[in-house]
């Protein structure tokens, strides 16, 4: 019998998480996501490499739309199994899958794009919630009698986790995405079992995280850009997940006196509704933001705090004219609301824009921080008088050091395999040969659609 793990999507790449695991004929799922790098959806309007009607069982590591996102599509496509995730991760996928519908349908117009295989929409979104069956973190789930799996604590985002799935055999362990430690409202990623098997993501597999502390960036920056200069603050930011946290960064320095009396707009209904999950699940947060809940009675709510109506939310600050803090989606400034504010404000000298996430290439957000000059907008051109800063100290992914502290734990005698995904080619280069250095020299990068044989477990006589 031919036991075997496939990898059908992020294989040196970081979008599209997809891992088939075959053990005697019982084939299960990990992940999801929609490929945002490579596919032409031209060319390439069927997403999957295998037929969805195959698959017993879908594992999701977390809500991210890249490891959740064509989860409405498998289901359209004839899969009918369970969809195992944590409880967090079920309500906020489920608001990310809605989001992605909603794009689709404005995307479609009413034309035929509907009729494509890749197209789903709201009604496809609320037939897939059926199959998700929400679990405990730690809660071991038996999948048949050889094999049983259970979700690790991974930080990163609300819900995100580890698994460690277990067969008659093996202990496989696939990271999901790798949170950091001491990150604000998420507790650290917990340590892995020793593993016969690895397969790890490897976003920052050759960066450091250089800034550390967000209370003192974000008040520095605030005191900078609305203070000392009286102007606006834009920050581009993930509605689900880094908003959140940006939010309560913000509360912590209002409760220490150290947030200035502006005014704070939020301009995303997704953040909104994400940032009620949270307040919803303060128990898988950690300590701190725990003390912190019992202390003020809530997380993310506080004076000054603005939620903008949908419409015409940009015109409404443009009517404002004190300092004031604009939060708005999506982070990387790829149309949508985020680049309606920024345009409005490109020309204005009293106007900081502040990255804190990853924008890909090609976007209008990367191209402003590699120090653009002008933009061109409908007939305009418009000069780039606002100043552009960037931080990375709220992002989510563990870099290079929290990825090799995520090994500590393994037996090197024992472990067979590690596979590296969802990273860049040059980062998955860098971190194998790290991965070497500390010893672990059975270090794979596949790529896509590779395929490889679970080796037996020696038998004892
Ligand atoms: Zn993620």
């Amino acid at each position: 019998m031919n036991n075997t793990l496939q990898f059908l999507g992020a294989t040196q790449q970081v979008t599209g998480s997809k891992f088939l695991l075959e053990y005697h004929d019982f084939r299960i799922l990990i992940d999801c996501g929609i490929d945002m790098e490579t596919r032409d959806e031209d060319e390439h309007p069927n997403p999957f490499d295998f037929d969805p009607k195959t698959i017993d069982v879908l594992l999701l590591t977390h809500a991210h739309i890249d490891h959740s996102g064509l989860i409405p599509l498998i289901v359209k496509e004839g899969f009918e199994g369970m969809i195992y995730c944590t409880y967090a991760t079920y309500h906020l996928t489920r608001l990310l899958l809605f989001d992605a519908a909603r794009i689709n349908m404005k995307k479609a117009g009413g034309r035929k794009r509907k009729t494509r295989p890749d197209f789903y929409g709201p009604r496809e979104v609320q037939l897939c919630l059926d199959y998700f069956q929400p679990i405990d973190f730690e809660q071991k789930t038996v999948l048949n009698d050889q094999v049983s799996f259970y979700f690790r604590t991974a930080g990163h985002l609300l819900g995100a986790a580890h698994i460690i799935l277990e067969t008659s055999e093996h202990t496989i362990v696939f990271s999901g995405d790798i949170g950091r430690s001491n990150y604000p409202l998420l507790q650290d990623p917990k340590p892995i079992p020793a593993a016969d098997y690895v397969i790890c993501e490897t976003t920052y597999g050759m960066r450091s995280h250089k800034d550390k502390d967000p209370e003192k960036i974000l008040s520095t920056i605030i005191h900078d850009s609305c203070v000392d200069i009286p102007g606006r603050l834009i920050i581009p930011s993930f509605s689900v997940g880094r908003t959140q946290t940006l939010l309560y960064i913000l509360h912590r320095l209002q409760a220490t006196g150290k947030l200035p009396p502006i005014r704070i707009f939020t301009d995303s209904p997704l953040a909104r509704k994400s940032t009620q999950v949270y307040q919803d699940f303060v128990e898988y947060m950690n300590g701190e933001a725990g003390d912190f809940q019992q202390q003020h009675g809530s997380l993310f709510g506080f004076d000054n705090l603005i939620y903008l109506s949908d419409m015409n939310s940009a015109e409404e600050i443009d009517n404002y004219h004190e300092p004031c803090i604009v939060i708005t989606s999506s982070g990387m400034v790829k149309g949508g609301k985020s680049e309606d504010h920024i345009l409005r404000n490109l020309e204005n000298s009293y106007c900081t824009i502040l990255f804190i996430g990853y924008c890909a290439e090609g976007t209008l957000g990367r191209r402003l921080i590699d120090g653009l000059k002008t933009v061109r907008s409908l007939e305009e051109e418009l000069r780039v008088n606002a100043r552009i800063i960037s931080t990375d100290v709220l992002s989510g992914h563990g870099d290079y050091n929290d990825l090799l502290d995520f090994f500590r734990t393994q037996d090197k005698d024992r472990l067979k395999a590690v596979f590296l995904v969802h990273g860049e080619a040059e980062s998955m280069e860098n971190f194998k040969q790290s991965l070497h250095h500390h010893g672990i020299t059975d270090v794979t990068i596949p790529i896509h659609g590779e395929s490889f044989t679970l080796k037996e477990a020696e038998k004892f006589v």
